[in-house]
């Protein structure tokens, strides 16, 4: 016989653990992503089949909720190309000038194209020195030869590497093009009209490396590239635009000059602007907002920063298509120690997107990320997508060179606020930085730190980690996806428990007198 005091309380025994994350987030008294864990569900589905995608603004939605934060020590094309080719984004930054930050995006917008619309054209009087040249600025040799030696003149023919190989010796540079290239009745070509998939299948099927079409009446129109086929073919989730184009996002501020730099970037085809400042509550970004909306009716606009609700609301209210979520969460931010201003990161994101959901504005949880249980973290609390700095600093794409120190390969990484950020004067322009205004402040109080970050080798490697790393997360708890993931979480099922100091202790790596933690 058991113990009938058990018999009698079995019926009435919850099976529920843990808390919600409203209860979580009441109870503590401003949480941070170190202060909670998540209670593992039930798992029915491999960790392969859960599907990542999420929504970066409310038109656009990314494959990984992966997004590289712009600073300039993280993201210029090189980074935002890998992002994007991984599923996520990359917001390029705005500490240079605003043709440098354009180019930085035309350079993503041209990487990896269905059909390249402006392709280096040469003349037939152009020489081989002239393709050279260009071989050596743009890192292509396939030029499309036309009368005018512009795009949209009748098109004579294509000069390619195989073309000059043997004639590239000092006496040859001369050579006019005329003489050495494939000429118009032995190339293949496509029509105008014809569809990026009909100019895919002739490419693979002609062998060649270029593909021109061309007008009826025999003039240049666009030009398509067999390696892009290849590339295209290797990163199925890549986050591209209707074209085929990678998409990218880029920082601005809020001062009227920063119209003329959202010029220049939305003829570089941005898809996306961030509005970069600190403290995003402000006559000056809700000003921006309605005049972006106003000019550029099909950009879409990232608000920010903010983490309480009357912040996310003035902003949402302006008509933002997402906000950015975090007030000194930064690994190299000192905003809280210098101002006394913003809110632990865990409770930001949980309040900001649990008002923001009610209006379809997706939430960037940005800044604090360490490692993947992060994201999960960001993710279980409502944001859509995360932001990364440090995470992504020490890989090949973010922008700097390595350097050794104590025998650790290393790169610079620094607060968009630190003093060494704020007094960048090099070639590339003046500090225009959301933390510092020369014209008002006589003197700079630095709300950064500039650090270094052990190499992580490529982006390409190191964000299909994470997302791998995720999908498995996701697994733990019982999510298939991170819609699914969302929707457990407010409706109660996902749950959360806090930790105490000595849990937080008993969930790191303890007890060992030496270890090595590689990662992946
Ligand atoms: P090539 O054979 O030396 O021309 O080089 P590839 O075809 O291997 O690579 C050219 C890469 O540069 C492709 O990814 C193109 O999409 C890209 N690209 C960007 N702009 C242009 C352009 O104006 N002309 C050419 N040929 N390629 C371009
Ligand atoms: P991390 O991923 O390194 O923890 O944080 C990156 C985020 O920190 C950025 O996306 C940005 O929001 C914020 N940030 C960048 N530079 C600074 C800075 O100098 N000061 C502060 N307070 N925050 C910064």
């Amino acid at each position: 016989m058991g113990d009938p005091l058990q018999l009698n309380h079995i019926d009435m025994l919850s099976l529920e653990d843990g808390m919600t994350a409203k209860e979580m987030i009441e109870k503590g008294n401003g949480l941070t992503y170190n202060d909670f864990i998540i209670l593992p569900g039930f798992i029915d589905f491999a960790a392969d089949n859960v599907d990542l995608s999420s929504r970066l603004t409310k038109r656009i939605t990314l494959k990984a909720p992966l997004v590289s934060s712009p600073m300039d020590t993280v993201t210029e094309s090189d980074m935002a190309i890998a992002m994007a080719l991984c599923g996520g984004i990359g917001i390029i930054h705005h500490n240079c000038l605003p043709e440098y930050q354009a180019n930085e995006v035309l350079k993503v917008k041209k990487y990896k194209h269905g059909f390249i619309r402006d392709p280096v054209v040469l003349s037939p009087n152009n020489t081989i020195a002239d393709v050279v040249k260009v071989k050596k600025e743009h890192g292509f040799s396939g030029v499309p030869v036309t009368e005018n030696g512009k795009l949209g003149g009748r098109l004579l023919g294509i000069v390619t590497s195989r073309d000059i190989d043997f004639l590239d010796s000092k006496d040859k540079q001369d050579t006019k093009l005329d003489t050495v290239m494939t000429k118009f009745e032995d190339l293949i070509t496509a029509k105008a009209g014809v569809t990026l998939a009909e100019a895919n299948s002739i490419l693979e099927k002609s062998k060649k490396g270029k593909l021109p079409i061309v007008s009826p009446q025999g003039n240049l129109l666009s030009l398509m590239a067999r390696t892009d086929l290849k590339k295209s073919k290797s990163y199925p989730i890549a986050s591209k635009d209707d074209n085929k184009q990678l998409i990218v996002g880029a920082a601005i501020g809020t001062r009227d000059e920063d119209k003329h730099r959202l010029q220049l970037l939305a003829q570089a085809g941005v898809d996306v602007v961030v509005l970069d400042s600190s403290q995003g509550n402000s006559i000056y970004q809700i000003e921006m907002i309605k005049y972006i909306k106003k000019t550029y009716p099909n950009l879409q606009i990232i608000g920010g920063n903010v983490v309480t609700i009357k912040q996310a609301k003035n902003l949402i209210d302006a008509g933002v298509d997402a906000l950015r979520v975090g007030m000194g969460s930064g690994s190299i931010c000192i905003t809280q120690e210098v101002m006394a201003v913003g809110r632990p990161q865990a409770t930001a994101v949980y309040k900001v997107a649990e008002y923001a959901r009610h209006f379809d504005v997706p939430i960037i949880a940005d800044g604090g990320i360490q490692s993947i249980g992060y994201i999960i973290k960001a993710l279980s609390l409502g944001a859509s997508t995360v932001m990364m700095g440090s995470l992504l600093a020490g890989t090949s794409e973010a922008p700097g060179e390595y350097f050794f120190s104590d025998g650790v390969r290393l790169k610079k990484y620094r607060g968009m606020g630190s003093l060494e950020a704020m007094d960048r004067k090099d070639a590339m322009g003046s500090a225009m930085n959301r933390y510092f205004h020369s014209e008002v402040d006589k003197l700079k109080v630095a709300q950064g730190v500039s650090g270094s970050i052990v190499d992580k080798g490529s982006a390409l490697r190191f964000v299909p980690y994470l997302q791998c790393g995720l999908r498995h997360g996701c697994q733990d708890i019982g999510a298939k996806s991170l819609f699914l993931l969302r929707s457990m979480m407010y409706t109660g099922e996902l749950r959360f428990e806090m930790r105490s100091h000595s849990a937080q202790l008993e969930g790191n790596v303890h007890g060992l007198f030496s270890y090595e933690k590689r990662l992946f």
